[in-house]
């Protein structure tokens, strides 16, 4: 890459492998069902992650609204965490295009919504009120230093779900990320929710798109939702080819990003003015906060960087964040942490 871009694991690009690959993809026509690679990495995925069927779509915010629209109806709700990506970072497509009401819980430092809360959310049979149906849950927490939720919170939101028939679909823009950090299988961290939609062009490196996967006639439903929406595409296989190599060759490597984040962690706490919620910080993900001490807000700091060719996303006026990535390397964690050390305001 052209700079050292710690905005976000979405600025990575292909690999050489994958242009490769997209090259010489075998294609045909998706909406048709006839796009072999789409079809070889819709059912790739599925097996990874246990569920029965897949579904290519074009980011992560439709694989989330397709989901949506497929578990839900008009006049129904879902709940959700206060700062998940679903309810704050993708448009209110919910609402907007399913006419479904979130109903937002706080979360706690790891992006965990308080069981009791969510059960005493759950609207009884009322005309009054919207009909309870879908649970939303994110792993890893984006909001939160892109935390790992540990599979025992899943169970616990799975017997809930099970005691008033609701449905759980899991974002997991960063779910290969959560694996790796749990060191469980995808497939076993998936297991108690009923859909999942996956990234494959943040951490996983692809250019574009990601998978939704959940049970056949789910699948189906959702196949109509991605049409609705303009989401089907044609010779989509250019694409896959590079999603199927994603799959296959980058999860494996998500912990050396994870390292590269937790040493850049570990070393922004030493530096005067800056804090860290170090325990937090176990996937790609850090948030620091500028305290009084440091001589500058995160404006300044973010342009006086760009400067030296490192990009980084001021969060707030005295917050930012750094993601780690395959284009991240250990030296480049290096010139970040001396440029913010030389920093004078
Ligand atoms: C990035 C992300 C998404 C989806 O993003 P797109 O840019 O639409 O692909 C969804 N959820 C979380 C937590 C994310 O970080």
């Amino acid at each position: 890459m052209d700079r050292i871009d710690f905005r976000s694991d979405t600025v990575s690009w292909p690999t050489l492998a994958m242009r490769e690959a997209m090259a010489s993809a075998r294609v045909g026509d998706d909406v048709y069902g006839e796009d072999p690679t789409v079809n070889e990495l819709e059912a790739a995925a599925a097996a990874l992650l246990g569920k029965e069927a897949g579904l290519f779509v074009s980011s992560g915010t439709m694989g989330n609204l397709v989901a949506i629209l497929a578990h839900a109806q008009r006049g129904e709700e879902a709940i959700v965490g206060a700062d998940a990506h679903t309810f704050i970072h993708e448009a209110g497509g919910m609402a907007v295009l399913g006419g479904i009401t979130p109903c937002p819980l706080p979360t706690d430092e790891r992006g965990r919504m308080d069981l009791a809360q969510i059960e005493q959310s759950i609207r009884d049979d009322d005309p009054h009120s919207p009909i309870s149906r879908l649970i939303l849950v994110e792993n890893s927490y984006g909001a939160k230093n892109g935390y790992p939720i540990e599979p025992d919170y899943f169970t616990a939101i799975r017997t809930i779900a099970d005691q008033h028939g609701l449905q759980i679909h899991l974002d997991g823009a960063r779910f290969f990320n959560a694996a790796a950090a749990l060191n469980l299988s995808p497939a076993q961290l998936a297991q108690d929710v009923d859909s999942i939609s996956i990234c494959l062009s943040k951490g996983l490196c692809a250019p574009v798109g990601s998978i939704l996967c959940g049970p056949q006639p789910f699948i189906k439903r959702a196949r109509r939702m991605r049409k609705l929406v303009g989401g089907g595409m044609r010779q989509a296989g250019v694409l896959a080819a590079a999603g199927l190599l994603a799959l296959q060759q980058m999860p494996h490597r998500l912990p050396q990003d994870h390292a590269n984040a937790r040493h850049l962690a570990e070393q922004l706490a030493t530096i005067p003015g800056i804090r860290v919620h170090l325990d937090t910080v176990k996937t790609n993900i850090v948030f620091f906060d500028l305290t009084a001490d440091f001589p500058g807000r995160s404006e300044p700091l973010a342009h006086y960087l760009q400067q030296h060719n490192i990009w980084i996303s001021p969060t707030g006026p005295c917050q930012l964040r750094a993601v780690t990535h395959y284009w991240i390397t250990a030296e480049h964690i290096e010139q970040l942490l001396t440029a913010i050390r030389n920093y004078e305001g």
